[in-house]
């Protein structure tokens, strides 16, 4: 069976949740094969998890040096030439999408970009803010894929994670990475990686009320997501705006308050398995999309809704 690319995406020691998307997603192309790259010791830590989650075999390419992103490009690259993988698979992350672009190029391979679904006939993918579904194939051997997180349910499968040492080389070097820090809200989880996320629009008003958001958040252990009104309006930091031409988050719960649904903020967010509305508007678009809405203030309903979750820990 032909074999699948996968790029660990990792943080301190830790896998990020869209990597065991994406070998399980792997698995309905061919046998998944994890790619780490990573300072040394990085390996050690992953392989475990990685085999849990059905990685047969494990790249391991350790490197100290700080070439932004070009390590990743120049293994995987070296990868396709000797392993001729059915596919590479890639998180969609600023990075991710990065690294999809230059290996593409490099490569000469197509890339199928923000996919929401794979199958042996194709991918999926949601266009137009979700309006519409668009299946698409690759004609190139070897397509790069990167995978919108949150779109495939995880499922762990045993694999031989067997380790196999790539040696980097790294040519050419644009610039470098100066340091790596988590971003993070407090102990918050992060915005892609959480399995439910409460967001502000402009609805809250300030950067004082988007405590209302973080106290309901921190009540559902939730991360924090804004809206780009919100955020342009200086109520929540860039980081943290969801939608086009902010973070993509699909996760099990997303409460949406004070936000009105425009069709760049949904097409952040509308895969979430359920949508939660409050919005004083009852013609928002957003209750189109929800599965649950509130029409009523999000200063009485998020504060009555926080303190029934607390009763019921
Ligand atoms: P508004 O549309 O102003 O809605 C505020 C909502 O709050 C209203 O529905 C109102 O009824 C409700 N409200 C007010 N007070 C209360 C209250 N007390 N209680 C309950 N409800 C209340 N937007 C994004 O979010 N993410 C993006 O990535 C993004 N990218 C974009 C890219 C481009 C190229 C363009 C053109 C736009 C983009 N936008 C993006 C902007 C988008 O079009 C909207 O302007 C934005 O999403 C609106 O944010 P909002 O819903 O918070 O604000």
């Amino acid at each position: 069976m032909a074999e699948v690319l996968v790029l660990v995406d990792h943080l301190e020691g830790e896998i990020k949740k869209s990597t065991f998307e994406l070998l399980t997603a792997a698995r309905t192309l061919g046998e998944p094969s994890a790619v780490v790259v990573g300072p040394a010791g990085t390996a050690a830590k992953l392989a475990d998890g990685l085999a849990e989650h059905g990685a047969e075999k494990i790249y391991v390419a350790e490197t100290d040096d700080t070439a932004f992103l070009t390590p990743e490009v120049s293994v995987l690259a070296g990868l396709i030439e000797s392993a001729s993988p059915a596919a590479v698979l890639i998180g969609v992350s600023a990075d991710g999408k990065e690294i999809a672009g230059r290996l593409a190029v490099r490569t000469n391979s197509a890339w199928l970009n923000d996919v929401v679904g794979l199958s042996a006939d194709g991918v999926t993918h949601s266009v137009f803010g979700g309006a519409y579904v668009a299946e698409a194939k690759a004609n190139t051997a070897h397509p790069v894929i990167t995978l919108r997180p949150g779109s495939v349910e995880i499922e762990a499968a045993a694999g031989a994670g067997a380790q196999e040492t790539v040696t980097v080389s790294v040519d050419g070097r644009n610039a470098s990475v100066t340091s790596r820090e988590p971003i993070v809200g407090g102990d918050r989880p992060e915005l892609t990686e959480a399995s439910v996320v409460v967001s502000g629009g402009r609805g809250v008003g300030s950067a004082d009320d988007f405590g209302v958001v973080e106290g309901l958040a921190d009540t559902l252990g939730a991360a924090v997501g804004a809206s780009r009104a919100a955020v342009d309006s200086g109520y929540y930091p860039h980081q943290f705006q969801v939608g086009q031409t902010g973070k993509t988050v699909s996760p099990q719960l997303y409460i949406a308050l004070g936000i009105s649904g425009a069709i760049q903020h949904r097409a952040g967010m509308q895969t979430s398995k359920t949508i939660i509305a409050v919005n004083k508007d009852a013609e928002a678009p957003i209750f189109e999309i929800a599965d649950f809405g509130v029409v009523g203030d999000l200063f009485t309903v998020a504060p009555q809704l926080k303190d029934e979750i607390a009763k019921r820990k």
